[in-house]
């Protein structure tokens, strides 16, 4: 059937196995809109195996937990070329969706996903990319490289960027935006990706029962006799930094087989035998770094137990032995005098220093390590051509609740708030907002903005939650203690929001998605980020170039400018993507967990019905109810469908003399269509629902 087809419902296991529909497969013709009863419907479709469901154009997606066999190519294929009322609802009919409108309205499209832990996201990211990579065009090698790269990305970021936690096997650590570049035929000629600030405190410990990085096992336990050797490298037992939480392995995830997929993602992405080579060098630098450990000497300062670790340490990083002792337990300090740089002490550190400095070793390393490879994905994939659209897909960490919330926990939340400020800003407010603008007939509906919680950690003046951290970090020296007092001090300020209080040592913010109480102990230094002078010049000392590149810095430039803290850093990448993602034309999935056991027959009503609340649903389902599925420009509406009125058009040719607005009535009624399925605003032409729309295309297309 062709694209525009009238609508008819159908299912796709038709020709397979029939299935019964449960419930409705659009909650807009819910007879009811409460909470509960999207609750049940939800309910409903989980137990008959109908994850999906939208909501207009948004989808609604319930995680299974287990394979339901809904991604074969051929239910993929099914999804080709058909409007979503055709099928089930289903991440594939999202995707479609979003390539056919970018060709169709030549317009960027995005493809938000959003929900807690473990509800489903990176999951979804990757079916609407293995969706594109398969339905869009082009048998050039070079377009199928970029979609093998493209596709590829996944199995290597997620041995880097993904670790088991408690909510979920396989959690995103990190935020990722992939935007697929097209042709103007609609042929993938690149992607980019830009990666949000990775959870690097995870490379040196996690709390009990988690893991680190799936990387440091899969080399572990899998990699080949060489590196072994050359390395040093043994089972993850081996290593405090992989089995100090007390997990080596996670059920259902093979790192043996998932090593060798990392491997082949490397090779598929052109990543030389080299750079593999020093790639592995420093998952090796980092393990062994782990085991550094310090006894106190006669003078209460540490030293290294055992300093055949830290000669190999010095082999692995290819630089002098001696200065690894140094760094490791002492600090340079340098005194300053009316500006002037003064004289250099080595100031010997307790053993408490030299453990976190030892850390912040290993995850400055990994971290650059982490983004020297998105850097090097990225120049892998790029454009081969002009590339006239995008397709963008953001997979982030979840929103999160731990029993101890710190920094990470603060950012990945905060960002959380950000997705759904633009879920609010685009769908609840700006669509009531361009009725009243467009002087269309509407009554309007209530709903929680949470941009007061955004800007309770964003806002510069009075000082938001980050501000007051980089208040504490400017004053602040070297002692972090005293660090987390004055942000104590300084978070007094927050206190007149409704959404915050303060307690003796933590503060809990009212978050769109619950309360969230952080702990202050260690926040001032997390968001310091400081990388130290020291190993700075360690590494830039290496022989081994690779180590150099991931740490470029001018060591001779002494800036007198506070150097950006993480939490700056976040806030203008959460800022930069929201301003890209409001550029695009959005779809969205909405990810629901069942339950917190990974079962997939439980459906937790109690957890179901507060995520429900927290996404808006309701609010969303009355306001699409009440208002327009799709609205366009007059001029873009003509440009599409003159073809449909004998008075724009002639042999193919628009022929209206008139002003767009005109020409767009003309054709509305030229077309048949009900009156009261469209409306004329001021700039833009209304149509109540897709049927409509899909009607129109069908006519086109004939
Ligand atoms: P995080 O925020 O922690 O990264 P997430 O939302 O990305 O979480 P996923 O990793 O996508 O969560 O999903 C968690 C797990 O749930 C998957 O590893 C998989 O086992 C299961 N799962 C998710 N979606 C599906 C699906 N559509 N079909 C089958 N299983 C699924
Ligand atoms: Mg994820």
């Amino acid at each position: 059937m062709a694209r525009g087809a009238r609508p008819k419902k159908a299912d796709w296991s038709e020709g397979t196995s029939k299935k019964k529909q449960a419930g409705v497969s659009d909650m807009t013709m819910l007879s009811k809109i409460t909470n509960e009863a999207i609750n049940e419907n939800l309910k409903m479709r989980f137990h008959n195996a109908d994850i999906y469901t939208y909501i207009g154009n948004v989808l609604i997606s319930v995680n299974p937990f287990k394979d339901l066999g809904i991604y074969t190519p051929e239910v993929l294929k099914s999804y080709e070329n058909k409007n979503r009322m055709e099928l089930a609802p289903h991440v594939y009919a999202i995707a479609e969706g979003a390539f056919r409108n970018m060709i169709a309205y030549s317009e960027n499209q995005c493809v938000i996903i959003s929900g807690e832990s473990g509800a489903g996201k990176t999951e979804a990211a990757k079916k609407i990319m293995e969706y594109i990579a398969a339905v869009s065009g082009g048998n050039s090698s070079s377009i199928k490289e970029i979609k093998g790269m493209v596709l590829a990305t996944n199995p290597l970021l997620e041995s880097f960027g993904c670790a088991k936690t408690l909510r979920n096997n396989n959690s995103s650590r990190h935020g990722k935006y992939l935007e697929i570049q097209f042709n103007a035929g609609g042929e993938p000629v690149g992607a980019v990706i830009t990666n949000y600030l990775l959870e690097k405190g995870r490379v040196v410990g996690q709390i009990r029962n988690e893991r680190n990085f799936h990387i440091f096992y899969q080399f572990a336990k899998a990699t080949s006799q060489e590196y072994r050797d050359k390395y040093g490298v043994s089972g993850p037992e081996s290593y405090l930094y992989t089995s100090a939480a007390g997990c080596l392995d996670v059920p259902n995830i093979d790192d043996t087989k998932d090593y060798a997929d990392t491997l082949k993602a490397m090779d598929v992405i052109g990543i030389t035998p080299a750079e593999q080579d020093d790639i592995h060098r420093m998952l090796a630098t980092i393990l062994w770094l782990g085991n550094v450990q310090f006894v106190e000497n006669d003078e209460g300062n540490s030293q290294i137990t055992d300093p055949n670790i830290t000669q190999f340490i010095a082999y692995l990083l290819e630089v002098n032995p001696e200065m690894v002792d140094k760094v490791l337990v002492s600090r340079t300090i340098e005194t300053s005098r009316g500006g002037r740089r003064g004289s250099v002490y080595d100031v010997p550190l307790n053993i408490a220093q030299a453990q976190a400095t030892r850390d912040g070793l290993s995850k400055a390393i990994y971290d650059r390590l982490f983004n020297w490879i998105v850097m090097r994905v990225n120049k892998a994939m790029q454009a081969r051509a002009e590339s006239n659209y995008i397709i963008g897909v953001l997979d982030i960490y979840g929103f999160e609740i731990f029993e101890q919330n710190s920094f990470e926990q603060l950012c990945i939340n905060y960002v959380n708030e950000k997705l759904q400020q633009i879920f609010i800003e685009l769908t609840l407010k700006a669509e009531q907002e361009e009725y009243v603008r467009e002087q269309i007939k509407w009554t309007p509906i209530d709903y929680f903005n949470n941009k007061v919680v955004c800007d309770l950690i964003e806002i510069k003046r009075p000082p938001g939650i980050f501000a007051a951290m980089n208040d504490a970090c400017a004053t602040a020296h070297a002692d972090p203690k005293a660090a987390d007092q004055s942000l104590s001090q300084r978070l007094t300020a927050c206190s007149h929001s409704r959404h915050f209080e303060q307690f003796d040592g933590s503060f809990t913010i009212k978050h769109y998605a619950g309360d969230v109480t952080y702990s202050i102990s260690g926040m001032t230094d997390k968001n310091k980020d400081q990388l130290m002078r020291d190993h700075l010049e360690l590494c830039k000392s290496s022989a081994n170039g690779f180590l150099q590149g991931l740490f470029p810095e001018d060591l001779t430039q002494d800036s007198k400018k506070r150097p950006p803290t993480a939490s700056d850093r976040i806030k203008v990448s959460a800022n930069e993507l929201v301003t890209k993602l409001m550029q695009s034309q959005p779809s969205y999935i909405r990810t629901i967990k069942p339950n917190e056991n990974k079962s997939p027959s439980e459906f937790d009503d109690k957890r179901v019905l507060h995520q429900v609340k927290y996404l808006g649903l309701c609010e969303n389902i009355r306001i699409r109810r009440a208002g327009f599925a799709y609205r366009q420009t007059f001029e873009k509406f003509v440009e599409r469908f003159y073809l449909l009125s004998p008075q724009t058009s002639y042999a193919g040719d628009f022929i209206w003399t008139g002003d767009s607005k005109a020409a767009c009535i003309q054709v509305l009624k030229d077309t048949g269509i009900g009156a009261e399925e469209w409306q004329i605003g001021t700039t833009k032409a209304f149509i109540r629902h897709p049927e409509t729309i899909w009607a129109l295309e069908n006519q086109r297309e004939q």
